[in-house]
């Protein structure tokens, strides 16, 4: 899309780039150029970018950490916000007595949306509070995470979050949304529509050595299963109910190592799919289509996708 000057200047104020590949904004290290882009560090400069967008009739597109997320070689149009910039020190309180019925030793933690899940999660091991170690090597933001309802070792977001900030983006209203009014359900938080701004997370204190074993144990885990130092997006399918996993439906299906161009299936997790350092999405999408279709072949099952293809 060519954006007129009359746009462009209108986010002058916000220092938004135009034009700005977004392969180096993803893990997938894909993604062709985003018409606009603005890296947002504050909760009112989120909402005055939405305000600009909405006034010229632009869409607009929510990013994290892009860890989730495979973009099309043709890009984004209109306006990118990545969130990663919207940070600030992770707050904690001590509710008081009764407010949260769960246990009289639960804590809550509160973080903006571009907070780093992996930093938020070390805080929790270094800080003795139990709830968050499963997610120990998981990459992204925490509203990523909430939106994705990320998981690890059977347990995922649902179980901590306990209320979320969010911005409207059909009302430009900020809301707060308490545990019991959001939709979780796997790798999915039912929320159309809106921006997490701020997230708040109940937690339990526990032994400091325990919560900190248990987390370095998991990131062990994750770093011997997962080709962690390659360009990926994670597991590219979600695991299909009643099977063992999709990892192990593809391996069974005979593509592990299975290649198209510069993406590959990883040797090490047959359900990551890696850019060997020259693929684009288009190479990404056509293995994940023979992937597809050889298990279902074998066992009549349609994978879907956990990776979130977006763009042109
Ligand atoms: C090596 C590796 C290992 C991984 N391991 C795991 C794992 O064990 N478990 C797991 O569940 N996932 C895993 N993932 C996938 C990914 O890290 C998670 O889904 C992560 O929580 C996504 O966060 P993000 O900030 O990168 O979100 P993004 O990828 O940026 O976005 C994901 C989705 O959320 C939306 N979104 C992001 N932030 C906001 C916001 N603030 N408001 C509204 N919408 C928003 C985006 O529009 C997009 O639709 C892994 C990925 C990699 C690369």
């Amino acid at each position: 899309m060519v954006l007129s000057d009359n746009i462009k200047s209108g986010f002058a104020s916000f220092a938004a780039e135009t034009q700005t590949a977004m392969d180096r904004y993803t893990s997938f290290r894909v993604g062709g150029p985003a018409d606009l882009l603005a890296l947002p560090q504050t909760v009112e400069q989120v909402i005055a970018l939405v305000k600009t967008a909405q006034k010229v009739e632009l869409p607009v597109t929510i990013i994290g950490g892009g860890t989730n997320l495979l973009i099309s070689d043709k890009g984004i149009r209109g306006l990118v916000i990545i969130l990663t910039r919207l940070k600030q020190n992770i707050e904690s309180i001590t509710p008081p007595i009764n407010a949260d019925s769960d246990s009289p030793a639960r804590i809550y933690l509160t973080a903006l949306a571009g907070q780093p899940l992996g930093s938020l999660c070390r805080y929790t091991a270094d800080a003795g509070l139990a709830g968050l170690a499963w997610a120990a090597g998981i990459p992204g933001t925490i509203g990523g995470a909430v939106m994705m309802n990320a998981g690890a070792f059977g347990n995922d977001m649902s179980h901590v979050v306990r209320q979320l900030e969010v911005l409207d983006l059909v009302t430009l209203e900020t809301v707060v949304l308490p545990a019991n009014r959001l939709e979780f359900s796997y790798r999915k938080l039912s929320l159309e529509n809106s921006v997490v701004l701020k997230v708040r997370l109940g937690l339990t204190r526990a032994d400091a050595n325990t919560v900190r074993d248990e987390f370095y144990r998991n990131l062990k885990i994750k770093q011997s299963t997962q080709p962690v130092s390659q360009a990926s997006a994670g597991c590219f399918f979600k695991n299909p109910p009643g099977v063992k996993s999709a990892g192990f439906l593809i391996e069974q299906a005979g593509m592990k190592r299975a290649r198209y161009n510069g993406a590959m299936v990883s040797d090490r997790h047959a359900n990551f799919i890696v850019n060997h350092g020259n693929a684009c999405a288009r190479d990404i999408l056509n293995l994940a289509d023979q992937v597809k279709k050889r298990v279902y072949k074998k066992f009549g099952i349609n994978l879907t996708e956990e990776v979130k293809t977006i763009g042109d």
